[in-house]
């Protein structure tokens, strides 16, 4: 088992953000994480990163408490939201994917993984005059740098384009059924989750839906069920 969380709930001041929370995630799963804006999505990857702790329940990694020890962290890249730099931020591509190496990590595998995301031509060109999809690409690189278990991704919703995201699901898929990394990633893309993921939580405050992708895509109601929930948070911001 990778990951274990067992009736997770956080609350900020007086706002409930995950209510009773439990899903498993098994090695070698792609699990999509679902759930319009303000769901709770990144209140729970916070919580998996040790970047909240003010939780009620258990969160495992690896079969251990992570209340106990910081040492699973080592073993999980994450790729975050929004990685944008401003355009004359003074770090090559390679000097990024660089800082995520640990201490004593072996450098010698850099250049194998700029290559997989194909990012290798850009290796020596300032992070902030790539493209977001370009930077986004780093970003993944830099978490594989340390041959993590596990890959906990946040996916952008905007300034990527069509050809870029593309790529990323491809990037995503080879490292899941190839590498047989764990993935748990958070998507906006219904269609993309669908045809990538094995697994699906659909969160909104509580879990209301988790289990294999495809018992949640052949369940119209389901679907529409999510489909409306995301739609009326759409129309809230508008
Ligand atoms: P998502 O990532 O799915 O958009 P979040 O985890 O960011 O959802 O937010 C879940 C809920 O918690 C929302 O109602 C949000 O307003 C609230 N929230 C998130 N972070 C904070 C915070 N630091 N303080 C107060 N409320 C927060």
């Amino acid at each position: 088992m990778i990951v274990k969380v067992d009736d997770l709930t956080v609350r900020y001041q007086g706002i409930l953000a995950l209510d009773g929370i439990s899903f498993e995630v098994d090695e070698g799963d792609f699990l999509g994480m679902i759930g319009p804006n303000g769901a709770g999505k990144s209140t729970l990857f916070d919580v998996m990163l040790g970047l909240n702790t003010g939780y009620k329940g258990i969160v495992e990694f690896f079969g251990s408490d992570i209340r106990k020890s910081r040492d699973y962290l080592g073993r999980i890249g994450y790729v975050p939201q929004n990685p944008v730099f401003e355009r004359n931020f003074p770090a090559t591509v390679r000097d990024v994917v660089q800082m995520g190496l640990k201490r004593g990590s072996d450098a010698g595998r850099i250049d194998g993984i700029l290559q997989q995301l194909w990012i290798h031509e850009l290796a020596g060109r300032r992070i902030g005059e790539l493209s977001g999809g370009q930077q986004q690409r780093v970003f993944i690189a830099k978490a594989l740098v340390n041959d993590p278990k596990v890959l906990i991704l946040d996916e952008p919703v905007t300034g990527v384009d069509r050809q870029s995201t593309e790529l990323f699901y491809s990037i995503l898929s080879e490292l899941n059924s190839v590498q047989g990394i764990t993935i748990i990633w958070s998507s906006h893309d219904l269609d993309a989750v669908n045809r990538l993921a094995n697994h699906v939580a659909c969160l909104n405050q509580t879990l209301f839906f988790h289990g294999e992708s495809e018992r949640f895509f052949s369940d119209d109601k389901l679907v529409k069920q999510y489909s409306e929930a995301s739609m009326q948070e759409h129309m809230h911001q508008h």
